[in-house]
């Protein structure tokens, strides 16, 4: 009869507030050391290289939406910008060419509501 000696994973673990060996039954040898499943470094590997993966997925999909808001509120900063001086154009063209047709009276409306005076 041969001689079996059983091996057992050699994995470090913390339990009860203290460093211990694992000590399930071993399945599976990598470097000469054994695992049990729990432990198997490639699947250790597998599973953190997993949940790296779906966290930069995560922060990715963040970044975009962040992105994306920045985005909008350059647009909305620059509109702002052009504010003043797109009503003082319009000011300008209606004080030189003011007359009575439903466009000018649009732009008398947009200045009066831009500046929240009443038309
Ligand atoms: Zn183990």
């Amino acid at each position: 009869m041969s001689k079996i000696i059983k091996q057992i994973c050699c994995a470090n673990i913390y339990q009860f507030y203290q460093n211990v060996k694992c000590g399930k039954p071993a399945k599976v040898e990598s470097n000469e050391k054994f695992y049990c499943g729990v432990h198997d470094p490639e699947k250790m590997q597998a599973n953190r290289d997993k949940f790296m993966n779906k966290c930069r997925a995560e922060r990715l999909s963040e970044m975009k939406v962040e992105a994306e808001k920045l985005a909008e509120k350059a647009v909305l900063m620059h509109k702002a910008e052009c504010f003043d001086e797109l009503l003082l154009a319009l000011r300008d063209v209606i004080a030189v060419a003011d007359q009575s047709t439903v466009e000018f009276d649009k732009a008398r409306a947009a200045i009066a509501k831009a500046t929240g005076s009443v038309a």
